[in-house]
């Protein structure tokens, strides 16, 4: 199953049409898409038999939105990858890797124009993103997926002067700029993938492709991210999880580069669909 957010209001969409929720259900559902993720088991058990065949209408995807919107928590995870750990020059984590915060009024939908921050280094990061659809609290790796509502496609921008700058490192403020956690275009639950575990992501910058990779390279699985993570704390229905980006980033290059206005940049994972960012000058 795949759902939306179509201009605010909670989708499923199947092939080309758009199935507005809360009117094919008779309003059992809410039209809110980060509502869902509370009634989550229910509301799939309605989606996969519910009949509309006959419901919907085309959709534009200029109106897709993020498919969690306002999370309560968005979590975010550093060094997940091996070869992204040694571009970074640090040394892999071994028990828990580092997670931080990326503030939730950086979120926006799948296709936007981004103010790169002034006097900025502005890179990018694609990441496989894990929305939860059951609160999780000490959940053992076996029963992880029977949390997560769904997958997603994530940007983690990341403004790599303030990240660097202090004495310890600013992850949350710079990686928090309007726009800088774009998500979508779909939601996509685990059972519509082959391996759930095996994903292919790329990125791209004005059509030269900059990162390759797959979900199977991750040091820590999504199961082992939400048996981590709920060992310390709770997390919720809706709550947002970026994974790590693989290898190829813009600091981890000779010379580095950073994204410039015009540029266009393309996040794209397998069975999912792609982001789209055009950057601007502030
Ligand atoms: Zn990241």
């Amino acid at each position: 199953m795949r759902i939306a957010n179509l201009s605010g209001r909670l989708t499923l969409v199947l092939g080309e049409r758009a199935v507005d929720v809360h009117d094919a259900s008779d309003h059992r559902f809410p039209a809110d898409p980060q509502a869902i993720y509370e009634q989550w088991e229910e509301f799939k058990a309605w989606a996969s038999e519910a009949d509309l065949k006959d419901a919907g209408r085309p959709y534009d995807a200029a109106d897709l939105g993020a498919p969690a919107p306002a999370p309560r928590q968005l979590l975010a995870i550093g060094l997940n990858y091996r070869e992204h750990v040694d571009e970074a020059g640090f040394t892999q984590p071994e028990d828990m890797p580092p997670v931080f915060t990326k503030f939730c009024s950086s979120i926006t939908g799948p296709l936007s124009d981004v103010v790169l921050p002034e006097g900025g280094h502005t890179d990018w990061e694609v990441e496989l993103v894990t929305v939860i659809g059951k609160a999780a609290r000490r959940v053992r790796e076996a029963d992880a997926w029977d949390h997560v509502a769904g997958l997603t496609v994530g940007q983690d921008l990341s403004e790599r002067v303030l990240q660097m700058s202090g004495p310890a490192p600013q992850f949350g403020l710079a990686k928090s700029y309007p726009g800088f956690s774009p998500m979508g275009p779909f939601l996509v639950t685990p059972d519509d993938f082959v391996d759930p575990d095996a994903l292919e992501l790329t990125c791209s910058v004005n059509g030269a492709e900059v990162q390759r990779g797959s979900t199977r390279q991750l040091i820590f699985s999504v199961p082992q991210l939400i048996a981590k993570l709920s060992e310390v704390l709770t997390l919720l229905p809706g709550d947002v999880i970026y994974t790590g980006t693989p290898a190829g980033v813009g600091f981890g290059r000779t010379p580095p580069r950073w994204l410039r206005p015009g540029d266009e940049l393309i996040s794209a994972i397998q069975g999912i669909g792609e982001l789209r960012q055009r950057f601007v000058a502030a």
